[in-house]
């Protein structure tokens, strides 16, 4: 690509990303005539699939009858969408500060954690992904913060659970769950709990693994938070609005946060849109004494339009339903029979219409197929492992040593087969590292 765009994430000379010119459901095309299915969902955030036409229709009446207005004023679109959220929220998370994307709201909700307790240390976990602005980078705990340090930010960073590659080499999900949170409880007081705002976490952390909370994992966290005083974030920006059968990904694990940050799948992004879902007894705080912060673009009313669209679309059609069955009956158990074929697959990790396939060189070791922050000729193999998909028309969202899958969550149970048909053939450039 020549052209004069700054691209994100990336050395700008020799990117040669495909230009995309149309998109439908769950496929989207290039201008070379070639046709992908989207097994990431764009960055894991087009949730209804591509182009459906009752956001789109949704998007061009709200322009029709008020484009924009200010977030300082009432707006009917806005009021329903918060209402629609706020119905199927978990614990008393009832109000909403809208934002325009996941960065924002974590920037917001660590600024409501800090003003609510009077306190300013965050604990955050390492593989974790944040946002890409100020706090919400020097929170993140993985190598895409590495270029915007030093962040200041005042974060403590605690190990989450991850059997796989247990940081207390336990062996059952189980013993993690104990290992972890005593670790947790032992990072808070050797930090002072006095000090500490917040501790925000991914309830399923996505780009780095699809790592699914060990049973009792999230309960103990909401535990300690109580004990302590400490406002508990679940950062829902990639896995809230249906990605693992939930509205939220913390009504499959039981628990309620005080904060949800949420964006992506929200309305899939046909115009940006995110927010904090806030504990009412914090944002009663704020009756009386003014909330320090303000975006000119937050709840914007098209966003908001095609929010309410979106949340009709998967009422109606059972989204979340499906995202469950076919979840665990084809993809679930069309990947457990691929990785018993394939020596290069390590675990098979994930819940409803989110997992990974975690790539090694030596299934007993469990050396991985590149190492960790792997960059140029290190990243080869994964790097084949992706382009050998893309070449047979499947998009994934591969990240590190992960053969990551997120399709659209309107994706058929058919398409899903003929997309694990493709990995089969994919897995294949894996297993030739296999030693
Ligand atoms: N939080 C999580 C868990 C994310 O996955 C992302 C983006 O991938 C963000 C926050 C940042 O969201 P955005 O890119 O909309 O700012």
């Amino acid at each position: 690509m020549t052209d004069h765009v700054f691209y994100p994430w990336s050395a700008q000379a020799g990117l040669n990303a495909p230009t995309i010119v149309g998109a439908s459901g769950s496929h989207f095309w290039d201008d070379k005539g070639n046709r992908y299915l989207d097994f990431s969902s764009q960055l894991v955030n087009v949730n209804i699939g591509h182009q459906h036409p009752d956001i789109v229709a949704a998007i061009i009446a709200q322009a029709q009858q008020l484009a924009t207005i200010s977030p300082t004023v009432g707006n009917e679109v806005r009021s329903e969408l918060a209402r629609l959220i706020v119905e199927r929220a978990p614990g008393d998370l009832n109000r909403i500060l809208f934002t325009t994307g996941g960065a924002e709201a974590v920037e917001h909700a660590v600024r409501l954690a800090r003003s609510f307790t009077g306190r300013t240390k965050m604990l955050a976990a390492y593989r974790s992904y944040h946002g890409g602005t100020g706090v919400a980078i020097g929170l993140t705990g993985e190598p895409r913060r590495w270029g915007a340090e030093p962040t200041n930010v005042d974060v403590v960073r605690f190990f989450g659970p991850y059997p796989y590659r247990s940081p207390w080499e336990t062996s059952t999900p189980e013993e993690e769950t104990t290992a972890a949170l005593r670790h947790l409880r032992q990072v808070i007081e050797l930090e002072g709990p006095q000090n500490i705002a917040g501790l925000i976490l991914e309830t399923v952390v996505g780009t780095n693994g699809v790592l699914v909370p060990p049973p009792g994992y999230l309960a103990g966290v909401r535990a300690l938070c109580d004990e302590f005083g400490i406002v508990y974030i679940a950062d829902e920006v990639m896995v809230g609005f249906g990605r693992v059968g939930q509205w939220f990904a913390v009504q499959e694990f039981g628990v309620a946060p005080d904060l949800i940050t949420f964006a992506k799948g929200v309305n899939s992004g046909y115009v940006p849109l995110g927010g904090v879902l806030i504990a009412e007894r914090i944002a009663q705080r704020y009756d009386h004494t003014v909330y320090p912060g303000g975006l000119t673009y937050a709840g914007h009313p098209l966003a908001c339009a095609a929010g309410v669209a979106s949340i009709e679309v998967f009422e109606r059609d059972g989204i979340l339903d499906h995202v469950r069955s076919v979840g665990a009956d084809v993809l679930g158990k069309g990947l457990r029979e691929l990785a018993a074929r394939h020596p290069s697959v390590g675990e098979v990790r994930g819940l409803g219409f989110f997992w990974a396939l975690e790539l090694v060189r030596d299934p007993e070791t469990r050396e991985p197929l590149v190492p960790f922050a792997a960059a140029g000729a290190a990243a080869e193999p994964m790097a084949k492992v992706t382009a050998a998909a893309k070449a047979r028309g499947v998009w994934p969202f591969n990240v590190g040593n992960r053969f990551q899958i997120a399709p659209p969550l309107t994706t058929s149970a058919d398409e899903l087969r003929t997309g694990l048909e493709i990995v089969d053939e994919v897995l294949e450039v894996a297993d030739e590292y296999v030693t």
